[in-house]
C-alpha cells in the first residue's frame, strides 16, 4: 500500500465531501513507477472508494492485469497524462456549477484569487465537433485526445451539457483546483446579477496569485484529508 494510493484514496472522498463528486466523475494519479501509467479506482462511486478499489491502467487507458469493470470515461485521463507531461493529476466532474459557462456566451474566469489558475483560459469542449452522433461521454480514445486537446496547455476545461475536467501537479494540487473551480463558478454567476461590468483578476494578478497559492496548497489538502480519512494513526 503507497502513500500515493492512500492519496488517492483520500483525494476520492475530499472531492465526495466537497460535492465536486457524487456518485459520478473520477480522480486519477500519474503512477510514480512509470510515468506512461495511471492509477485510478475501478468504477465505483468515490464516497466509497478504497485502496483495494485501485486499479493501475496503461497508456492507452485499460487496466494491467486486472478485470474488474474500469470507468467508462477513463479515456480522458490517459489522453491528457499523453499530451501533458507537465500532468500529474487529473479530476472529471459533473459539477453542476458549472454546466452553465458550457452552455452559453458567458467565458468562465478568475473572479477572485483562490481561482486564479483560470487565468490561462477555460476553453469548452464541444463533442459534436468530433463526433455528431454522441451520448456526450468521453467513451474512447478519439474523444479523449480531442478533449485533451482543447485542454490545451489550460489548467480547466469544461465539456459542454457535461461538466468540467481539472489537471494539477499532483493530488493537492488538482483537488484544490476542482473544490475553487466550482467555487469560482457560483460566484462569477452572483456577481452575475449584481451590476456590472465584472472585474475579474488580470492574467498578471493570476499567474502571481498561483504561484503564491501553490505555496500553500499542502494546508488545505490536511484539513480536508483529516475531514474526510479522519486522524493520522499517531497523531494523538
Ligand atoms: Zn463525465
Amino acid at each position: 500500500m503507497s502513500d500515493l494510493h492512500i492519496d488517492l484514496v483520500a483525494a476520492n472522498r475530499i472531492l465526495a465531501m466537497e460535492n465536486v463528486l457524487d456518485g459520478y466523475g473520477h480522480v486519477s494519479v500519474r503512477s510514480d513507477r512509470k510515468p506512461g501509467h495511471f492509477f485510478m479506482s475501478r468504477s465505483l462511486a468515490p464516497q466509497l472508494v478504497k485502496v483495494s478499489d485501485i486499479m493501475e491502467h496503461d497508456a492507452d487507458s485499460e487496466p494491467v492485469g486486472d478485470d474488474r469493470k474500469p470507468y467508462l470515461e477513463r479515456f480522458l485521463h490517459g489522453e491528457i497524462y499523453r499530451q501533458r507531461p507537465d500532468v500529474m493529476a487529473i479530476v472529471h466532474s459533473h459539477s453542476d456549477a458549472v454546466i452553465p459557462f458550457g452552455v452559453t456566451k458567458s467565458a468562465m474566469k478568475p473572479i477572485y484569487h483562490m481561482a486564479s489558475f483560470l487565468y490561462s483560459g477555460v476553453p469548452v469542449f464541444e463533442i459534436r465537433r468530433t463526433r455528431a452522433e454522441n451520448d456526450l461521454l468521453i467513451r474512447d480514445h478519439e474523444l479523449g485526445r480531442d478533449l485533451a486537446k482543447s485542454l490545451g496547455k489550460c489548467n480547466c476545461v469544461l465539456m459542454r451539457g457535461h461538466g468540467m475536467t481539472v489537471v494539477g501537479d499532483g493530488l493537492p494540487e488538482v483537488v484544490f483546483r476542482a473544490v475553487y473551480t466550482q467555487v469560482n463558478a457560483r460566484l462569477q454567476t452572483a456577481a452575475g446579477h449584481l451590476q456590472g461590468p465584472i472585474e475579474f483578476l488580470s492574467e498578471e494578478e493570476g499567474k502571481r496569485a498561483t504561484v503564491t497559492n501553490r505555496g500553500t496548497v499542502e494546508r488545505p489538502w490536511e484539513l480536508w484529508k483529516m475531514k474526510a480519512m479522519g486522524p493520522e494513526p499517531g497523531s494523538r
